[in-house]
Parts: C-alpha cells; sequence; structure tokens
C-alpha cells in the first residue's frame, strides 16, 4: 500500500514522473487536472463548470474539487494505493483529504516535491504551450498559475513537512535521473515496489 502527493510548479514534470512513479509502484495516478480536462473535452456538466475557471489559470472551488477527489478515490483500484498530482493545492484540500484519509484509517505515506527554478518551469511550459496548444499556457496564465503556486500551494509543504513526510528531489536533469532519484527517495522511506510480474 503506497499512497503517495507529487506536488511542484506548474512547468516541474509532475505530471511525467507521477505517471512514472505510479507505474512502478503498481497504483493509479489520480490527477485532477487531467479529471477536470477530459471533463471539459466531453462537455459534461462539471466540464462546462470548470472550463472557464481552468483557461484562466484560477482554482476550481474546493469543494467542488475535494468531491471529485474523493469520488475517484473511492473507487477500487485506489483502494491499495494511489499517486495524487495536482491535488491538494492548498490549505483547505489538505483538510478535506486529512478527514477523507482519517475516515478510512488511511494517511499519505510520502509527499515527492519536484524542485525546479522558477525559468526553467515557464521555458518548459512555453515549448508545451506551442507543442501542445493547451489554452492555459499562454503567458499571462502561466504566470497567474505560477504565483498560484508559490502563494496557496507552497503552505501545504509546510503542514507536510512537520509530519516528515516530505521529499524533496532534484527536478532538473534528464527524465530518467529524476525518476530514479524520486524512486530512491521512496525506498528510503521503506516503500517498496511490487515484484516484478
Ligand atoms: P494541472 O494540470 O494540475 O495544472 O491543472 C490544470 C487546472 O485544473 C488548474 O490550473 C486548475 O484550474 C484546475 N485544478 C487542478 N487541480 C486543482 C485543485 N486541486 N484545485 C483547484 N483547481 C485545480
Amino acid at each position: 500500500m503506497t499512497r503517495l502527493l507529487i506536488v511542484g510548479p506548474q512547468g516541474s514534470g509532475k505530471g511525467t514522473q507521477g505517471v512514472r512513479i505510479a507505474e512502478t509502484f503498481g497504483i493509479p495516478v489520480v490527477s485532477t487536472g487531467d479529471v477536470f480536462r477530459a471533463n471539459v473535452s466531453q462537455g459534461t456538466e462539471l466540464g462546462e463548470q470548470v472550463k472557464s475557471i481552468i483557461d484562466a489559470g484560477q482554482l476550481v472551488p474546493d469543494e467542488l474539487t475535494s468531491a471529485v477527489v474523493r469520488d475517484r478515490l473511492s473507487k477500487q483500484d485506489a483502494a491499495e494505493g494511489f499517486l495524487l498530482d495536482g491535488y491538494p493545492r492548498n490549505l483547505a484540500q489538505v483538510m478535506h483529504l486529512d478527514e477523507f484519509l482519517e475516515g478510512r484509517d488511511e494517511s499519505l505515506d510520502a509527499v515527492i516535491v519536484l524542485a525546479v527554478p522558477r525559468e526553467e518551469s515557464i521555458a518548459r511550459l512555453k515549448k508545451r504551450a506551442s507543442e501542445q496548444g493547451r489554452a492555459d499556457d499562454t503567458d499571462e496564465v502561466i504566470a497567474a498559475r505560477l504565483s498560484i503556486y508559490e502563494t496557496e500551494t507552497s503552505p501545504i509543504l509546510g503542514v507536510y513537512g512537520t509530519r516528515g513526510i516530505v521529499d524533496e528531489v532534484d527536478g532538473v536533469g534528464s527524465l530518467d535521473d529524476i525518476t530514479n532519484r524520486i524512486i530512491a527517495a521512496l525506498e528510503a522511506r521503506g516503500l517498496t515496489r511490487p515484484a516484478a510480474a
């Protein structure tokens, strides 16, 4: 059972590394950004509710976001562990998640923080914008998202830090090197990968 959270500024590579780490530990990725984007592209009611918020780089209301996460974590495949990507993103969401996990007698095992300098994040986001054309990857929205990260998301690391579960990993280097650094940090905590099939 491995319950992880990956945190990093937009453009830190947390999405890519999250998928790799989840595969390594045999757990599903729960990415709120992916869930919201899928709902927007499918034109669901949730998608309609969140589209303009996401396009502006603002945060979707906490209650709505936490309800989406509770729903997802209640699915069978998350019973044995999960990797959260992009949630919680502020202190209110940390409280919501705590409440939910406590109700299941669970807690997070580790919080991986991908450390990437701001200029590097911005350069990566601009590259992604030109490759994928995401509506929220414009200069203005990138700046808004990075400042929300600094003011609202960074403080959650203080809370998790006092619980002794934060592993800060250098997010600059080759994809494989970064993945290996994260795996090493998690294994140093005694978290084990499932035996290869
Ligand atoms: P991401 O792919 O994680 O950068 O998420 C894309 C967008 O989805 C964000 O800029 C927010 O508008 C929204 N979003 C994702 N996760 C959350 C969250 N935990 N709380 C509020 N909004 C979120």
